[in-house]
Formats: C-alpha cells, structure tokens, sequence
C-alpha cells in the first residue's frame, strides 16, 4: 500500500504490435510487470501500433492474447495510434522552436556515406538540414521529417549502472521524426506518449539503450520530465556468425504448442536468473522474491530446437 505524500510511480510496457510476440517480448513484459508489481507501481499496456504498414487491429489483439495467455494484468491500457494529437502537437512545439526538416535522403544514401551509428545503425550526415520547416510545414511536406540535434553530451541515469552518457549529434545524427509515409517515428511517439501518461519508470532492453539520449533531448526540448530508466537483457539466437537480438526464431503461438504458460515462464525466469531454477511458475509466483541485483546484466543466447528453448553457448 503506498503511503500518503509519496507518488505512485508508473511504468509501462509498450511492445511494438508489427509482429507476434517471441520469447524476448515475453521476458521484456515479464521484467517490467514483475518490477511494476514488486513496487506497487501502477501498470500501463501501450500498444506501439504506429507503423500503419505493418500494424493492424488483429496484431494489437494478438499482442494481447499472447500477454493475457502469459499471465499478465495491467491497470490501464492504450493504442499509440490514438495519440495522433498529441504527436502532432508535439512537432508543431519543435517546428515553433526551428528544429524540423525535411529530409528526401534514400536509406541506400544514408548507408553509403559510411558513417556508424551508436544503435549499430547508420549515422545519418545531416545532407537535408537546411530545408527548414516553419510551423505546421511538416504536416504536408513530401519527405521524411527530422530532428536538427545541436552538438553536446548527454547524460542519462540508468538505475542498472549501464553508461548512456552520450552526444547523440555525434554518435546517433539527427533522428526521424515523421517518416516519409506520415508515421510518427518511435522516438517522438515513445517520448510523447510517455510524458502524456505521466511515466516515472522505463524498464526495457539494452537495446534502446542508446536511443535514450535522443529521447533526453527531446524531453528537454519539450519540457517534459525525464522518466528513470532500467537497461535489461536481451534473449540472443544465432544470425549468420554473430548473435543477435531473438526475434523471428519461434512465435508464441507455436511456443503455446509446446509449453504451457507456467512452464514456458519458468523457463524464462530461470534463463534470465530471475529464479534459481526453472520450475514451472506463473507470473504471479515470481513476485515476492524478485531482485533486479539477481537478474542476469549479461545477454543469454538461446535456440528453438522446434521443441524447446535451450541455451547455446556464445561461441557456438
Ligand atoms: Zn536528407
């Protein structure tokens, strides 16, 4: 129960709906909900369905089902498509304060100028910045619509230790903002969306990690509160000779075939050290005894047999 005078923090976890869920989506919800839950926090569900090509209303259910399937509960749930609003409101505040451009780059351009990106991307050389867009400009301009950076360091705290210190005009180059079929990119949507639900905590992989210094300067940019922020694990499966982030390997309706929810979260807990083993549990289970200082700060490489999830060994 929280005591009177102190704040209810508020997390959220705001899964992309452009595909099933996968074991990584799984074990990010189940970090942030047993993290939520652990502190009393209230609990949001934001449907990241922006991406109008790839996102339809039968992928946001099925993101649901696969939660609900899971075990989880929420306390309050939104589409990102309905803050349209809010998003534009938030680029006429950027275009006012002379920061929009458009930008007519193809991405093979952007690639051959060769210059590498934080996010294991590529930089983009900021060809377009003086074609400015005055107020309400980027409403109809035939392009993509981008953030002009100026150079600085920024710091972020990342409650897990991790260093976001960083000049995102330097090493990330000016972001998207709008892209050229009229989505709201994920940097502006994420900020927005957080600030407008009152989010004080952000617990998400490692990967996004280096995008949290653009969303530090957009938040300054438009006046909102910094959230604080909980870099965590990623499932990695084998890509060609390197590992990356577990995402095509197996959907959750094939892992349903093989598992049951309690066995498939057990797994899970017991992959990434939430528990010492990986006994069957539901979500539910877990809460009590959940630790972030024993949670695993190192990537666990797996692999779908067809069967099972099994642990592969970085190497092989
Ligand atoms: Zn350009």
């Amino acid at each position: 129960m929280p005591q009177i005078g102190i704040p209810i923090e508020r997390c959220r976890f705001a899964p992309t709906t452009s595909g099933p869920a996968h074991p990584g989506t799984l074990l990010a919800a189940l970090l942030c909900w047993l993290d939520a839950r652990k502190r009393g926090a209230t609990l949001l569900l934001r449907l990241e369905d922006v991406d109008s090509t790839r996102c339809t209303p039968q992928s946001a259910q099925d993101m649901r089902d696969a939660l609900s399937w899971f075990g989880f509960d929420w306390d309050d749930e939104c589409l990102q498509s309905e803050s349209h609003d809010d998003h534009a409101t938030a680029l006429d505040e950027l275009a006012r304060a002379d920061r929009l451009y458009r930008c007519t780059c193809s991405r093979s351009a952007i690639r051959r100028a060769g210059l590498p990106a934080a996010d294991g991307g590529w930089r983009y050389p900021g060809t377009c910045r003086d074609q400015r867009l005055k107020d309400g400009e980027w409403r109809n301009v035939d392009g993509a619509v981008r953030l002009r950076l100026e150079p600085g360091t920024t710091d972020v705290r990342d409650e897990s230790g991790l260093a976001l210190l960083q000049d995102p005009s330097a090493q990330m180059g000016d972001p998207v903002l709008r892209s050229r079929n009229g989505s709201i990119a994920y940097h502006l949507a994420c900020v927005v969306d957080d600030a407008r639900a009152g989010i004080t905590r952000v617990v998400r992989g490692r990967d996004l990690a280096p995008c949290t210094a653009i969303h530090r300067v957009l938040q300054q940019q438009l006046g909102y509160r910094t959230p604080i922020y909980r870099h965590h694990l990623l499932l990695l499966e084998k890509s060609g000779d390197k590992f990356a982030k577990l995402h095509g390997a197996v959907g959750w309706r094939e892992l349903r075939q093989h598992y049951t929810a309690a066995r498939l979260c057990g797994a899970l807990a017991g992959f990434a050290g939430i528990s010492a083993d990986s006994s069957p549990q539901q979500p539910s289970d877990l809460v009590e005894r959940f630790d972030w200082s024993r949670v695993c700060s190192d990537d666990v490489p797996l692999h779908w047999t067809g069967q099972s999830l099994e642990p592969s060994t970085a190497r092989g």
